[in-house]
């Protein structure tokens, strides 16, 4: 576990480092078309605005997002800036998975990493948290902590699920008796439940608070000077998925390790 673990694991590190681009610019072109897996090829092999088939050194990550200044070559029209960001996103879920961890935790990360990312693509457009991707974040968790820390992780996982949702249930249940309406959604609670599924019951506090500061964060950004009223609605799906894979990456270099019971 320190930033020498890129000579340690020199080739696991290389294949990280060269395919979380790529990773990104799929992960991308799947949160547009998500549900719909159906136009999944053209969405990324076409341009949005003109049709024009792109080729493969339109494609190639980051690297033609400089070359071609976001635009596409044949009618100029801006590039969505999601793929962009998606693949600056990837590639320092992969850095950073490299740095932080040693051997199979790395792709583990970086698996984390990039689930966690679909779930904020999808969620920012759609409002809607993908079942599919939560609940393999709340399988593998455990999993993950069982070969980490033997059956005391596996306890802790699965803890950290069931407490992660519960918590999440509760405030959702509070917020719609007092308000009348809809707050949290039940999304956002199973997407806490994976958090608390990879790092036990300890870490939910951290991420709960990290998402919270987040999501206002984003929020006051976002608006650019508007005025915010009590219906404006929190981002707090991408706050979530951002703050689930810091606290991760914190608590696995910090000393008083929060993943333990
Ligand atoms: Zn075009």
């Amino acid at each position: 576990m320190s930033a020498l673990s890129i000579f340690n694991n020199g080739w696991l590190s290389l294949f990280l480092l060269l395919t979380g681009p790529f990773l990104g610019s799929f992960i991308s072109a799947s949160a547009l078309t998500w549900p719909d897996r159906s136009n999944l090829r053209t969405s990324r092999s076409q341009c949005a605005q003109c049709g024009a088939e792109l080729t493969l050194a339109d494609l190639v990550p980051l690297f033609s997002f400089l070359l071609l200044r976001g635009r596409c070559r044949h009618c100029k029209t801006p590039i969505r800036r999601q793929h962009i960001i998606a693949e600056l996103a990837s590639t320092t879920i992969a850095l950073s998975s490299v740095l932080v961890f040693d051997g199979w935790l790395m792709l583990a990360s970086a698996g984390l990493g990039m689930v966690l990312l679909f779930i904020a693509l999808v969620d920012y457009r759609t409002r809607l948290i993908p079942d599919g991707a939560s609940f393999s974040l709340i399988g593998s968790g455990p999993l993950v902590l069982y070969f980490m820390q033997g059956v005391d992780g596996l306890k802790a996982g699965l803890g950290g699920a069931i407490i992660g949702y519960g918590i999440f249930w509760l405030v959702a249940f509070a917020y719609r008796h007092l308000r009348g309406r809809e707050g949290l959604g039940m999304g956002d609670a199973k997407l806490l439940a994976g958090g608390g599924a990879w790092m036990g019951p300890f870490a939910l506090p951290w991420i709960v608070l990290l998402a919270a500061s987040t999501a206002i964060v984003g929020l006051l950004v976002g608006s650019k000077g508007k005025s915010l009223h009590r219906e404006t609605e929190l981002p707090f799906g991408p706050a979530l998925a951002i703050a689930i894979y810091a606290i991760w990456l914190w608590s696995s270099t910090n000393p008083t390790n929060l993943i333990l019971l």
